[in-house]
């Protein structure tokens, strides 16, 4: 299969902002507009690969939902297993959980406590970083699993946000970084 070059103020254009969703003040950031275009979803999957390419590691594990879309193409295109890092209650045999902050409230991601054997060096997968919490619990799954975190991966960063600060001694990797709103 012939994937173009890639050009990242492509790949930029191709994602969707819509203002004041999921509520007021946030731009959220859509990447179906990027899905829908072939070209340009296969060039931001070989960009991520590509940059990953040169990392050890044993397993994918990809955080509800959207990192599901990248997390498995990688997964298939690297051979690596897939494990899923979902929300609460999805998950059906026993798991691990991970209580994190909310500006209001908490929340929680939980991973199948046999996804993974101890030792194992794991790539975090999402499409997005914006504060860093979902990232960071999804780590500390990998650590209560005795595993270690061999990088966390992302199409998006929104840099204005610092959420590479919360993840501070992991290995942090975006494709497409944004400094402003
Ligand atoms: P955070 O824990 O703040 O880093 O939020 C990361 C998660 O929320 C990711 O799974 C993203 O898909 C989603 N998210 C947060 N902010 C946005 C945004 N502005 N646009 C799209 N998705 C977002």
């Amino acid at each position: 299969m012939s994937v173009p070059k890639i050009d990242f103020n492509d790949l930029r254009s191709a994602i969707r902002d819509v203002p004041d969703f999921p509520k007021q003040g946030i731009v959220f950031k859509d990447i179906t507009t990027l899905l829908l275009d072939t070209d340009k979803f296969h060039a931001a999957l070989e960009a991520m690969a590509d940059r990953i390419r040169t990392i050890s590691f044993d397993a994918i594990a990809a955080i509800e939902a959207r990192g599901f879309i990248f997390g498995a193409a990688l997964a298939r295109q690297l051979n690596k297993s897939l494990v899923l890092i979902r929300k609460p209650g999805k998950l059906p045999a026993a798991t691990f959980r991970e209580i994190y902050e909310l500006e209001y409230g908490t929340d929680s991601v939980e991973m199948h406590r046999d996804a993974l054997t101890p030792g194992s060096r794991v790539l975090i997968v999402d499409d997005l970083l914006a504060t860093g919490g979902t990232a960071l619990a999804a780590c500390r799954l990998i650590e209560q699993a005795q595993s270690d975190v061999a990088a966390v991966l992302f199409l998006i960063e929104l840099q204005f946000l610092d959420g590479r600060n919360i993840l501070k001694g992991y290995d942090v990797i975006s494709m497409i970084s944004y400094d402003a709103e």
